[in-house]
């Protein structure tokens, strides 16, 4: 599951386990994203984003914590980590999970092939965006049938609303693990919004 996880909300969670049931999956490995190749705005550093995943992700056993991307010099392209997935475990079947705002920019990715001769992909949305991903389909050709989608209903919790919250002073107690709350106002992220 890629994502910059700038907080990892209980979205994303909810997100992981719903596709691990849909899907059959035996573990789901979050792999926050070192350094986002297509954003100019900055990101929480990734060592606290890998940190806050890893609080986040602890307490299910079917959950792990990569940091192939936040170690990975260079921009985190996602065919690089899907390789590097793919040759721990050829036979693995895998899947990329992630929001799918961003597999609508898929096509364009660098080495996109690669993706999708690694992996298929899960689209994470809330509900009601089933339309938007079928306009795919002419950028991606046969691939479409690689890309699934799987409404999540929790993911009306966003990364960017938790961060504003934080940065206003209110409360994000139920939108992020408990963990992850101590961990940001113990380091004091988010507080201004230069960070969002
Ligand atoms: P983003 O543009 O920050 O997010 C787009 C939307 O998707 C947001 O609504 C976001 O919500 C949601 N989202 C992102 N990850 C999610 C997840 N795991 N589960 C549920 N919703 C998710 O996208 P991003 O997080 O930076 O990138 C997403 C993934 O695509 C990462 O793994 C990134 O490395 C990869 N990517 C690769 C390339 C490339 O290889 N060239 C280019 C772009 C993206 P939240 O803000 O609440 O998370």
């Amino acid at each position: 599951m890629g994502g910059s996880f700038n907080p990892i909300h209980y979205g994303h969670l909810v997100a992981a386990e719903t596709a691990r049931d849909a899907f059959a999956l035996d573990r789901v490995i979050f792999v926050p994203a070192g350094e986002p190749p297509h954003k100019a705005r900055t990101v929480a550093p990734a060592e606290h984003r890998y940190l806050m995943t890893f609080l986040a992700t602890a307490s299910n056993r079917r959950f792990d914590t990569s940091r192939v991307e936040i170690e990975r010099p260079g921009p985190s392209y996602t065919s690089d980590t899907l390789a590097h997935f793919h040759a721990l475990d050829p036979d693995a079947h895998w899947y990329f999970i992630t929001g799918a705002d961003a597999v609508m920019e898929i096509a364009g990715w660098h080495a996109a092939e690669d993706i999708f001769r690694y992996a298929e992909v899960i689209a994470v949305s809330r509900p009601g965006y089933a339309l938007r991903l079928r306009s795919l389909a002419p950028a991606l050709g046969d691939n479409i049938s690689r890309v699934h989608h799987l409404e999540v209903p929790a993911l009306a919790i966003s990364s960017s609303d938790v961060r504003a919250r934080l940065s206003n002073g209110l409360s994000v107690r139920y939108l992020v693990p408990e963990g992850v709350e101590d961990y940001i106002r113990k380091c004091g992220l988010y507080e201004s919004e230069r960070q969002a």
